[in-house]
């Protein structure tokens, strides 16, 4: 049966447009196309997949307002965010066409032949997308995956079909050939699990909480499908005393409130050497309170929305009645509305200090010394992100060798480029996605010797 899904506009709660769900039979008949499409695509000459893939980069360049704003409608993006999201994807199509002439092999030396290994497309790619940032993590699977003369079957999450539709038909006016690139929205239990099951779907790239990707690794495991998952984050935020104090203070707000607080790299436990603690607090406190929040259309704001009542009210729940926090203020309603807080005074075992909240929500904790901070960011099962800040090298450097996490930065916030690799430690996920070995992801290496005697 058909289910219908009804986007909302999480800034006002008015229906934005209802899209039905794609049926498993409706999987069925896409893999069947994608399949016949995606063997035509990899006898394509190299250059033939690059140059297409380019302008299907030009043509998103061309409708970057239009998918920036209908990513504002349909997940409250602040518009500054939705344009760089839309402008993430032209920029991913153009790097990930720049790697398709220089995919190649190897030649190993062997005695008594020639040995040469071909990197061979998958087939058919299942990319299952999450709502907190639609477009650009929908293309970190697709563009590699079809540079690599494979097919793509995107399933957008529930709340955010919009823009992967709008994408699959500007593919379509760049010239990417028919069934190439289809997306089919629908629910998880319905079109995510006909992907995941689907014995013609070669490998499943899955972005989305921990609990679903463990179901989904498991049921892969039934036919050995290929996987990679990018999964859920809490990521530390470690302020040593010896750093630039005032500077770390005024960048830990939009570390964590950025996308509403939404985002697996956001740095929600805030980790402050003692010393500092008193000083950094104080400076703070202004700084979370002075957050823009509101109209995600408006150009000035710096925070919109969360995404549905499903998600404010699991923030809620988190946030005990009487917390000692420093607070920002947020729209009473309608829309989906929550304030940037900072709760202070938790132990380092509370729910807000262990889950992933996912909101506007972070935590602070003091330390004592290096041990004690390592010892703090790593007592958790995710290990996606983190920031250092300190003045002292030699300390920036053994305290990034020893947080165990995919993606750190010293004295800044920045997780994503495009061009760098992104994945995560521990149950933060499996795999990477972007950077320089994006397009082999997409690949099976076959070795192949030939004789020379005889
Ligand atoms: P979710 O796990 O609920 O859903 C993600 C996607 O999986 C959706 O498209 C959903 O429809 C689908 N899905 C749900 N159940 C399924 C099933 N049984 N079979 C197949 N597909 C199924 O996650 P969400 O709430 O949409 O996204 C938030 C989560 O995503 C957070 O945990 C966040 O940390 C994580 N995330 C991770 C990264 C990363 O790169 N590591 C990036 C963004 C978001």
């Amino acid at each position: 049966m058909t289910t219908q899904l009804h986007v909302l506009n999480p800034a006002t709660e008015e229906v934005v447009a209802t899209v039905p769900g794609a049926t498993a039979a409706d999987v069925d008949a896409a893999v069947t196309r994608a399949a016949l499409a995606q063997r035509t695509w990899a006898a394509a000459a190299p250059a033939d997949r690059a140059r297409l893939l380019r302008r299907f980069a030009r043509v998103v360049d061309d409708h970057i307002e239009e998918l920036a704003l209908l990513e504002v409608r349909e997940a409250g993006h602040t518009i500054g965010n939705a344009r760089w999201e839309a402008g993430n994807v032209r920029d991913l199509l153009d790097y990930a066409a720049g790697g398709v002439e220089r995919l190649s092999g190897r030649q190993i030396p062997v005695p008594g032949g020639l040995d040469v290994t071909l990197l061979e497309p998958l087939g058919v790619i299942g990319v299952i997308a999450p709502w907190n940032f639609p477009m650009p993590i929908a293309a970190w699977g697709t563009a590699p995956a079809l540079a690599a003369g494979n097919a793509v079957l995107l399933k957008p999450a529930e709340t955010t079909p919009l823009t992967a539709l709008r994408l699959a038909e500007l593919a379509l006016e760049a010239g990417l050939p028919e069934h190439l690139f289809q997306v089919l929205p629908g629910t998880g239990p319905v079109t995510g699990d006909a992907l995941v099951t689907h014995p013609g779907v070669a490998k499943i790239v899955f972005t989305g909480s921990t609990r679903v990707g463990k179901a989904i690794m498991a049921k892969c495991a039934d036919h050995v499908k290929r996987v990679t998952l990018e999964l859920g984050g809490k990521s530390p935020n470690i302020v040593f005393a010896d750093a630039d104090i005032e500077a770390a203070a005024l960048a830990a707000p939009m570390s964590f409130l950025d996308n509403s607080g939404q985002d697996c790299c956001a740095r929600t436990r805030i980790l402050v050497q003692r010393t500092a603690y008193d000083r950094f607090l104080e400076l703070l406190a202004p700084a979370v309170e002075k957050v823009a929040v509101g109209d995600p259309a408006d150009e000035q704001t710096q925070m919109g929305p969360l995404i549905s009542r499903a998600q404010l009210d699991r923030v809620r729940s988190y946030v005990p009645d009487d917390a000692p926090a420093l607070r920002g203020t947020a729209p009473e309603g309608p829309g989906f509305w929550y304030p940037p807080t900072v709760l202070t005074g938790l132990a380092p075992d509370a729910p807000a200090a262990v889950d992933e909240v996912f909101g506007p929500v972070a935590v602070v904790l003091p330390f004592e010394d290096e041990d004690d901070a390592v010892r703090l960011a790593n007592a958790t099962d995710y290990g996606l992100s983190g920031s250092i800040w300190t003045r002292d090298v030699g300390r920036a450097l053994r305290v990034s060798r020893a947080v165990q996490a995919g993606n750190l930065s010293v004295n800044s916030h920045s997780s994503v480029r495009y061009w760098t690799p992104f994945g995560g430690f521990k149950q933060s996920g499996i795999g990477r996605e972007l950077g320089p070995d994006a397009l082999t992801a997409f690949t099976e290496t076959k070795n192949v010797f030939i004789s020379t005697e005889g």
